[in-house]
Formats: structure tokens, C-alpha cells, sequence
């Protein structure tokens, strides 16, 4: 059974001071519900900081003792990006693989790689290819990337129906092969990790995380991906806002949280071009080559996994509410879409997290 909720959103105090986080994230960290800093108990301040990297804002509050703790969590974040998963950057292992499209006796991938590509491999087949890491050349012929944010788009041209189906013909997950740690990749072929390139890098900083002594709790946004991890010192829970699509300012409400989770938002919000008034957002939908219509204008994923949780969001904006909602119990992930009008509706598991504003 599913909840429908008013799309009307009235903002009380705690939306007002989510709204100013809101406007940088897809889900947004609430400061609120922490008894504010410094916080009850007298006890020391958390850690926080605000950078960008991944192309994205990186936020961090994290309650340590180490205060240059945030440093090495955005380190983490940039080996990342430079050494596995950019595609523009040739220091990556992603953007070597993509050069070696098309070799017959295939690129042996680090076992790292070999693991994350069959992870999506897995999420591909479940969702009957809507996420599919194999359309990096549909991507690039949008490139909504370079124009989305820019207040000058008028030299912004939609790909052609003909440059589309080319690109298209050599996409699809089921055209490669990936044996002992091996790829094959076609020619003309490319992978793009954009997907679930914020969700790896929670899952990077937990462990980054788990290895350090002193961390008793902490909340990690990488653009639209939130991790939170082990517990505020006031015991109280996390609180991840989720964006009111069309007033990104403000937000339509929170999941309250505890220990350790992963909430992955993908939304048309937050990469798009408008030409003459339709909205081209960076979200594909392979069936057509076009940016993806499900009706939704968000979608939030809450499950333990960051990989996971990035992966199933950007499948259940392509595949919309009912084969999303299905995809998700596949993999034991909850989730919560908001639809163009702003109605949500989300998975039973959902409910008992979100807090709506009404
Ligand atoms: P997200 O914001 O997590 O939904 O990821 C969107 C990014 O993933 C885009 O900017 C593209 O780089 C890439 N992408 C777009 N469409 C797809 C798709 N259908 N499957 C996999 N990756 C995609
Ligand atoms: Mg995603």
C-alpha cells in the first residue's frame, strides 16, 4: 500500500533553515533536531566543512576529535574520482578503459573496478537496462553537464534523431562482456560511471571512516547522496531533507535516521538545460536516447549501500513508480518518489523514516 501526500507544502521554521542547505543538495543534511551547536551536554562542536568536488558539493559534519578529519574524507573523494571513475580525467582507470574500446583481447580491469562494473551489471539486468553505465556516448552528445547551471544557453543544440540512433546502436549492457576481471568493451562503446559515482563515494568515506578511531558519528552529502554514520553524541537521529523539486529552495520533508545509511536522490532539478521551455535534465532514458518522462521529478533511495542506492535512483526516475517500486524490493532498498504535481509516494519501508511538512 502506498502513501499519497498533498503537493502543497507549507514551510515551518525547520523547513526555513533546511531551505538554506536545500538549494546545494539533492538531499539535503538538516542541521535541525541536533539541539542545534554547540548542542546539549556542553560537549565539543562537530567537525564541518563545505567543498566541491565529483563536480558536485561535498558537505561534511562529522562529531571527532581530529579536526583535520574532513581532509581526508575529501581525499578520499578525489582519489576517487581521479584514479577510478572519471571519464574526463586521464589519470582515472575508467577513462583508460574507455580509450581501449573495441581491443580484442579485452582490458584486464583492477579487481576494484571489475566489482563495481559488475555490481552495475546487476542492476542493469533487474531494471531491464533503464541505469546503464554502457550509454557514455548518448551522454556526451546532450552534454548537458557543460550547459546545465549556465544563464547563457542559447548556443545549446538538441542532438539530432539520427545522431541519437547511432550512439544508441552501440549502448547497451548485454553488448559486453566482463570475464576474471577482464572487459571486453565494442568499439564505439563507452562506459559513464555518473550514475553511481556519489553512491561509491559514500561507501569509500564509510570505510575510510571505519578505519579511523575517534568518529562517533557523522553526516556526508555528495551532492544528491547522503551517508549517515554512527550516532550524534546527543543520541538524537540524522535528519536528511528531501528537496521540494520545484521550489528547490525549500524542502518537502526529512527522513529521520539512525546508524548507518545511504539516501540517493536523483531528481530533473538538478542538471538541466530549458529551451524554449522544456526542460532537458541529464537523466537518459535508453529506450529512447531522450531525457527520461516517467512523470516523476524525483526519486530518493534509502538503503545501507551507497553504490545501490545511487544506482536503483537513477533506474526508478526512468522506470517510474510501479516498476521502481518492484526494482526496489528486489534489492531490499526503500524508496520515495515525487511526482510533477509534487504528490509523493513511496514503498510501506519508506513511511516509518519520512517526515512530511504539511
Ligand atoms: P544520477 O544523478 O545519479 O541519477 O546520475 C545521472 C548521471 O548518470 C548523468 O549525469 C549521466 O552521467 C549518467 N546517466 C544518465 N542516464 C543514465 C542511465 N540511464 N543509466 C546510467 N547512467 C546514466
Ligand atoms: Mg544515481
Amino acid at each position: 500500500m502506498k502513501r499519497f501526500l498533498p503537493g502543497n507544502v507549507s514551510r515551518n521554521r525547520y523547513g526555513k533553515k533546511a531551505a538554506a542547505l536545500g538549494s546545494f543538495f539533492g538531499a539535503a543534511i538538516l542541521c535541525c533536531g541536533c539541539g542545534g551547536y554547540p548542542y546539549a551536554g556542553g560537549q565539543k562542536e562537530p567537525v564541518q566543512s563545505m567543498d566541491t568536488a565529483m563536480g558536485t558539493m561535498i558537505s561534511q559534519t562529522v562529531y571527532t576529535e581530529q579536526d583535520a578529519v574532513t581532509d581526508g574524507i575529501l581525499q578520499e573523494i578525489t582519489d576517487l574520482e581521479e584514479q577510478l571513475l572519471s571519464w574526463r580525467m586521464d589519470t582515472s582507470e575508467l577513462y583508460r578503459i574507455n580509450e581501449r574500446a573495441g581491443e580484442e583481447s579485452g582490458i584486464p580491469l583492477s579487481a576494484e573496478m571489475a566489482d563495481m562494473i559488475e555490481r552495475c551489471l546487476t542492476v542493469s539486468a533487474a531494471s531491464e537496462g533503464a541505469f546503464d553505465i554502457t550509454i557514455g556516448e548518448v551522454v556526451r552528445l546532450w552534454d548537458i553537464d557543460s550547459w546545465a547551471g549556465l544563464e547563457e544557453t542559447s548556443g545549446f543544440g538538441l542532438p539530432t534523431a539520427a545522431e541519437l540512433r547511432e550512439e544508441l546502436s552501440h549502448a547497451g549492457y548485454e553488448k559486453f562482456r566482463l570475464k576474471d576481471s577482464v572487459l571486453f568493451l565494442p568499439e564505439g562503446m563507452q562506459l559513464d560511471m555518473g550514475a553511481v559515482g556519489k553512491g561509491i563515494a559514500l561507501d569509500k568515506v564509510r570505510e575510510y571512516m571505519e578505519q579511523q578511531d575517534d568518529i562517533a558519528g557523522a553526516v556526508i552529502s555528495v551532492g544528491g547522496s547522503v551517508l549517515t554514520y554512527g550516532s550524534k553524541p546527543d543520541g538524537s537521529e540524522w535528519k536528511v531533507g528531501i528537496v521540494n523539486p520545484r521550489e528547490t529552495s525549500a524542502n518537502l520533508g526529512y527522513l529521520s535516521l539512525s546508524g548507518q545509511w545511504c539516501v540517493s536522490t536523483s531528481g530533473d532539478y538538478e542538471r538541466y538545460v530549458e529551451v524554449d521551455g522544456v526542460r532537458y535534465h541529464h537523466i537518459i532514458d535508453p529506450a529512447t536516447g531522450y531525457p527520461a518522462d516517467s512523470g516523476f521529478s524525483s526519486v530518493t533511495i534509502l538503503t545501507k549501500d551507497g553504490l545501490l542506492s545511487d544506482a536503483l535512483s537513477t533506474a526508478c526516475f526512468i522506470l517510474g513508480q510501479e516498476k521502481g517500486s518492484s526494482l526496489v524490493e528486489q534489492f531490499g532498498a526503500e524508496a520515495l518518489f515525487v511526482d510533477r504535481e509534487g504528490n509523493l509516494v513511496m514503498t510501506d519501508g519508506m513511511q516509518q523514516y519520512f517526515h512530511p511538512y504539511r
